[in-house]
């Protein structure tokens, strides 16, 4: 192996994209550096705020918990907690809330577990049977209900999740060859609206392989098992495209978060956020007039 290009020592990891061979002290470094540049750029973390952490126990939300308490958790004017949501996936799930729960009393922060079962009055599982939507689109509305509600109840200012590089940079393109523009500047970050917590995504700046080996390197336990409801073809075959243009050219991903960039300003005039009302049913904020959540939930004869 090589040796580190800021210190000499053994280097255990090459960084295409900057061509440069790191020891584990100056990768932890610039990885934490990248993640600080992403947190100040984008102001995410400020005077007084709480921060709730998506934590699903996965390894990027993992990862995030750790570094944003060994970042910033010395601030007294800035506190964590985490909530993580048991959809209720059998053999998926348990493994993942299971290190949740350890990570959480590792780092001695708060720690909230909110299920499906008890908050919708089902698991997941037993809506893919009942209803006729794709899974995913029951998980996917049901936690971020699930997670705003939550955050906003326990005084939360922000909630932060463990989008990485690889994660946005596939949703950027995504959006943009699917044509759903509108889907694409919803990406923008965005201004705050009544009731709805702030996201901020500080992993924006990191691969995702880096996030794995930030975890090994600190000893974080971490969970690789794949939900059995994952199919996303046409995400999959930009990953794959992703992944072998950035080999061929090493940051390109940064490229594309660049481009995103500079084109903000312009999907913040054309797309301005819309102007939320209050659900009809459950008070959640919604663009419409009852909010999604409840439409599903009126279809599985929840409510
Ligand atoms: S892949 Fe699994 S965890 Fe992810 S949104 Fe779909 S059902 Fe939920
Ligand atoms: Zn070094
Ligand atoms: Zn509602």
């Amino acid at each position: 192996m090589k040796s580190c290009s800021v210190c000499g020592r053994k280097a255990i990891y090459f960084q295409r994209h900057s061509n440069r061979h790191l020891c584990r002290k100056h990768f932890i470094y610039d990885f934490e550096r990248r993640v600080k540049y992403a947190v100040k750029r984008y102001n995410m973390i400020e005077k007084d705020d709480r921060i709730a952490i998506a934590l699903s126990g996965g390894k990027d939300s993992v990862a995030l918990a750790f570094a944003l308490k060994k970042l910033y958790g010395k601030r007294r004017d800035v506190d964590f907690l985490a909530i993580t949501i048991d959809e209720g996936i059998a053999g998926y799930r348990p493994p993942t809330v299971k290190i949740a729960k350890k990570i959480t009393s590792e780092l001695e922060m708060e720690h909230i577990i909110v299920s499906f079962r008890e908050e919708i009055g089902m698991e997941l599982d037993e809506m893919v049977k009942k209803g006729d939507k794709k899974p995913c689109t029951y998980c996917g509305v049901f936690r971020k209900y699930l997670l705003n509600r939550t955050a906003r109840e326990n005084d939360a200012t922000k909630l932060a999740t463990g989008h990485n590089l690889d994660d946005e940079t596939q949703t950027i393109l995504l959006n943009f060859v699917q044509a759903d523009i509108e889907r694409l500047a919803r990406l923008v970050p965005q201004r705050v609206q009544e009731n709805l917590v702030l996201r901020i995504k500080p992993f924006r700046e990191v691969y995702e392989k880096e996030v794995l080996l930030y975890c090994i390197l600190n000893d974080i336990e971490v969970e690789m098992g794949e939900c059995p409801y994952a199919h996303f073809p046409v995400r999959a075959a930009i990953r794959d495209f992703l992944y072998e243009f950035e080999n061929k050219y090493p940051g390109r991903k940064y490229s594309i978060m660049r481009s995103f960039e500079a084109l903000m300003d312009c999907f913040k005039t054309n797309f301005p956020q819309k102007e939320l009302n209050k659900c009809r049913i459950c008070g959640e904020p919604t663009p419409k007039d009852v909010c999604q959540a409840c439409v599903l939930r009126m279809e599985l004869g929840l409510i």
